[in-house]
Parts: structure tokens; C-alpha cells; sequence
């Protein structure tokens, strides 16, 4: 690994950075560069706990959903590694996360 993150970062900070140093840029799409959950979609270690990638770059560059079981969902254009934020939606239902 060319870049080891920073301790102690916060939220926000660890966003930043990983859109940095874990992203690929690709048409408007993020693609997520680092590790990869069992359903595709990537994972962020953060302060002791895995997150869905997708979601904490949402709440980290967005602010958290008006309902927080919301999950973050892609436009269909959007492969699932795609962390962009403007590209995340939040959405009540589960069974809509196809991509
Ligand atoms: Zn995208």
C-alpha cells in the first residue's frame, strides 16, 4: 500500500482522504479502490467499526439521512463501488440496491 491512512481522522476527514487515495474517478462515478464486502459493495474501517462505504461517504460529505435506517442507493448507471455522494440516494425501501 503506497499510502497508509492517518490515525485519528475524522468522519470527514477520512472521507476526504479516501476519496483521494481509494477512488477512481471514471465518467462521475467514484470507484471505490479499496476493500470489498461480500455483497460487492466496498468497506470502510472506521473508529473501530466496518461501514458500508457508500453510505459513510454520503453522511460524511452529505450529513446523515432524514431516517437512518434509509439505505444508500445508486442511480442504475452506477456500478456498485461507486462512493460518490451525488450519486448516492437515500431511499425507504431495501430491495432496491441492484445495480
Ligand atoms: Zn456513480
Amino acid at each position: 500500500m503506497p499510502h497508509r491512512r492517518p490515525p485519528r481522522l475524522t468522519a470527514v476527514e477520512t472521507a476526504l482522504w479516501l476519496l483521494e487515495h481509494r477512488v477512481e474517478f471514471d465518467q462521475g462515478c467514484a470507484l471505490w479502490t479499496g476493500a470489498i464486502g461480500s455483497q460487492g459493495y466496498g468497506n470502510i474501517y472506521y473508529d473501530g467499526k466496518t461501514y458500508n462505504a457508500q453510505r459513510f461517504m454520503k453522511i460524511a460529505l452529505h450529513g446523515a439521512p432524514p431516517d437512518l435506517t434509509m439505505k444508500a442507493t445508486h442511480p442504475l448507471f452506477c456500478p456498485r463501488i461507486c462512493v460518490a455522494p451525488e450519486h448516492t440516494e437515500w431511499k425507504k425501501e431495501s430491495r432496491c440496491n441492484q445495480s
